[in-house]
């Protein structure tokens, strides 16, 4: 079957074919580096590698982008409000750039915790300031923009067709934003391309522009980045439901009003994860979990999180709870435990990819990424009567999807690096001869799932 993706722009699925045969350039909105992403953010990012695994597993030779957001994203999508950036400076006393190197750092570790594929390109947006000034030019001598008190806008009413992607209703998009707080804008879905520095103020990131002193809108950056570097291979651009109304809809308007041609043929979204209770999780609400506080630190891998979102398919909110993820804690250790006992079985003898089964998980990731009929492949092939030598083999091959590092189970398990310091402080508690902190310190250590036993050749450590 061939790769069939749904595709946003017109709201239904329909057969992949790429602009270029075999190559496919791929494009996704990268993270604004001011905090942690939490989690949610982290599903769309996993949603993403699966799709350029997929491609990948298609024969496609995929060139990613990924921006970095290190300067000009407002609280407000909308332009209003403080920078994301200089907010997160003042909060830890760092500066900007201090901040955005901080967090990409983090970001990049994230990624790599979970198995996250990093692009062929990562492109931060204070190191493409000139392609965006040469963009927002483009559009002022055709004519779709304008200057405000504080920066030039983009004016939507001379862009065709400005609803195609969000299907909105323009009128009651005009109507329904009248409250904003902007009244030097013409209509209420203007945003801005360039903004100014205030008047009297020195911000810590500003470039000189022909406009005057200032740093570039957030949608800018998209465009200007994913035209330099993926060329005429404008096949797919990825991001969260989140971005579809205001700044997918901004990157094409802009895009296309620049060029005169299609910006990207196909527009995919990772829906929201909902914290049990129905909430959506966003930075800007108080259920903020990081890979870090809801996984690293409760001693859960974050592989466990990879295995746990392909229970949901990837257009479907998905419900995050406690229970929810010791399910999939139990289940990523069941299918390593099979994994582990095909490969056991087979001693050594090299299987083949099993034939009917790799069709049938081609059809289930072919069929818009459906991961959860994929999984359920994957059980129906590991509980079938085929040989172990086999079954293994085609299990390893899926992994160039799943990404469960599956070809590693038989390799002994490095504790985590809390547990590490937990020995360590303990081993510290006993030379004192302090046991009753030695005591505590083991019970700890048994709360996260560890064991520890004093034998005559050191210390032994056991998961439970
Ligand atoms: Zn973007």
């Amino acid at each position: 079957m061939r790769l069939q993706l749904y595709n946003s722009l017109d709201r239904k699925k329909s057969e992949f074919n790429p602009i270029h045969p075999g190559k496919v350039g791929l494009y996704t909105c990268g993270p604004t580096v001011y905090n942690f992403a939490h989690i949610g953010n982290l599903r769309t990012y996993i949603f993403e590698d699966i799709l350029k695994r997929v491609l990948r597993y298609n024969d496609y030779q995929v060139k990613h982008v990924m921006n970095i957001t290190d300067v000009g994203h407002l609280t407000g999508d909308r332009d209003m409000g403080e920078d994301k950036m200089e907010k997160g400076a003042q909060r830890e006393g760092r500066t900007a750039w201090e901040i955005a190197e901080f967090y990409t750092q983090a970001f990049k570790s994230d990624i790599a915790q979970l198995n996250i594929l990093e692009p062929e390109i990562w492109v931060k947006a204070t190191d493409t300031i000139d392609e965006q000034i040469a963009l927002i030019k483009i559009l002022e001598e055709k004519g779709y923009s304008y200057r405000t008190g504080d920066g030039i806008y983009f004016d939507t009413s001379k862009f065709k067709n400005y609803t195609r992607l969000s299907h909105q209703d323009i009128e009651s998009l005009q109507e329904g934003a009248r409250v904003e707080k902007n009244p030097a804008k013409r209509n209420a879905t203007d945003f801005a391309l360039w903004k100014f520095s205030p008047e009297g103020v020195r911000r810590q990131m500003e470039w000189d522009s022909p406009w005057g002193t200032g740093f570039p809108g957030w949608h800018i950056e998209c465009s200007a980045m994913s035209m330099k570097y993926l060329g005429e291979l404008l096949d797919i651009h990825c991001g969260g439901t989140d971005h579809i109304d205001v700044h997918h809809t901004n990157e094409i308007a802009q895009s296309e009003a620049a060029t005169g041609r299609k910006f990207f043929n196909c527009w995919m979204h990772g829906a929201f994860l909902i914290v049990a209770g129905g909430k959506k999780m966003a930075k800007s609400e108080d259920n903020f979990l990081t890979l870090h506080n809801a996984f690293v630190k409760k001693g859960i891998k974050p592989l466990v999180y990879r295995f746990a979102t392909f229970q949901t398919h990837y257009r479907k909110p998905m419900e995050y709870s406690e229970e929810s993820i010791q399910a999939s804690r139990n289940g990523l250790q069941h299918l390593q435990n099979q994994v582990r006992q095909a490969a056991q079985n087979s001693a050594g003898q090299k299987g083949t990819v099993i034939d009917e089964y790799k069709t049938r998980f081609l059809e289930a990731i072919n069929d818009d990424l459906n991961m959860p009929r994929a999984m359920a492949v994957v059980q129906e092939m590991l509980k079938s009567r085929s040989g172990d030598a086999d079954k293994h083999a085609t299990i390893i091959d899926y992994d160039r999807v799943l990404g469960l590092s599956l070809d590693q189970v038989d390799k002994p398990d490095e504790l985590p690096e809390k547990i590490k310091i937990l020995i360590a402080e303990r081993q510290a508690a006993r030379d004192a001869k302090d046991w009753a902190a030695s005591d505590r310190l083991r019970d700890m250590i048994q709360d996260l799932g560890y064991t520890v036993q004093d034998t005559k050749d050191g210390i032994k450590v056991i998961k439970n």
